[in-house]
């Protein structure tokens, strides 16, 4: 608990900086961030251009980038999906692969789609600004390296990939996060292991079992995903559970299921966020 305080500031800290090299609304970030902690009898600050702005919502602002995995043209595109693009720590890997699905068909690259669909819109309605990396569920890509700069390039306080694993056994189930390790930056040392740790509470209390066969207490670790060892800001990968599981694939193909996959997702980012 006590150093959740400082993937905050250390993620409040490059949203100003990627806003104010740039940002759609420069003039209007940095006064929402510190009109909370005033103090009334403190004096007013002398840059404020007004002493009664409006009060925006609690994240205005704040921009969170949404990975959904794969892509729904991956399959039909395979000379595009396997040439190789960086990954990272001096590795190449396949652009991006089609993803798995569960017995009956329900493909996974459906399933990350429309739970990032509802993570961004109920992030939407704390006032945060969601980004994605990709617009549709019908295209081909984006590469693995791409989506990582669209990441980067966004100045997100979180970046968070949204995937369901597709293990040879089916009584294998559970959720992990990953996060890049060892980091290879600040952003990937202490921001995104607080940004997965704050996804696997969510994940707990929501009710979803750890992963049974991969990491330890619903972390896993790794150096061999692009997208985390190319980022540079915090950033994770979540594995929501096993498509391959019946009870599993049960849950993520229907859509009170993926609801609850998606209220977890936002609650792990809210808690990140310090919501
Ligand atoms: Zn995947």
């Amino acid at each position: 608990m006590k150093w959740r305080m400082v993937p905050m500031l250390l993620a409040g800290s490059a949203m100003l900086t990627a806003c104010t090299s740039g940002g759609a609304t420069p003039t209007s970030m940095p006064e929402p961030l510190l009109q909370p902690v005033s103090i009334p009898q403190a004096p007013a600050p002398s840059s404020s251009p007004s002493p009664t702005p409006p009060t925006p919502p609690p994240h205005a602002g704040t921009v969170v980038m949404l990975d959904p995995g794969h892509n729904g043209g991956n399959a039909s595109h395979p000379a595009e999906i396997n040439k190789q693009v960086p990954a990272g720590r001096g590795e190449t890997k396949p652009c991006n692969t089609t993803g798995t699905a569960t017995n009956a068909g329900y493909t996974e690259h459906a399933f990350n789609w429309d739970v990032a669909q509802r993570v961004g819109a109920a992030l939407a309605t704390h006032g945060v600004q969601v980004r994605y990396t990709r617009d549709n569920d019908t295209g081909v890509g984006p590469c693995v390296d791409k989506r990582a700069a669209i990441a980067n390039q966004s100045g997100a306080a979180a970046v968070v990939s949204i995937h369901a694993d597709g293990s040879d056994s089916s009584s294998a189930h559970g959720f992990h996060v990953s996060y890049s390790n060892p980091p290879l930056n600040a952003a990937q040392g202490r921001p995104s292991i607080g940004l997965a740790d704050d996804m696997r509470d969510a994940f707990r209390s929501a009710g979803f079992p750890t992963s049974t066969y991969l990491g330890s207490g619903g972390i896993y670790p790794r150096d061999d995903l692009a997208g985390l060892n190319l980022a540079t800001l915090p950033a994770v990968l979540v594995e929501c559970g096993n498509m391959r599981n019946p009870g599993e694939a049960a849950a993520m193909s229907s859509t009170a299921g993926r609801q609850r996959y998606a209220d977890a997702i936002t609650a792990g980012i809210l808690g990140y966020l310090g919501l």
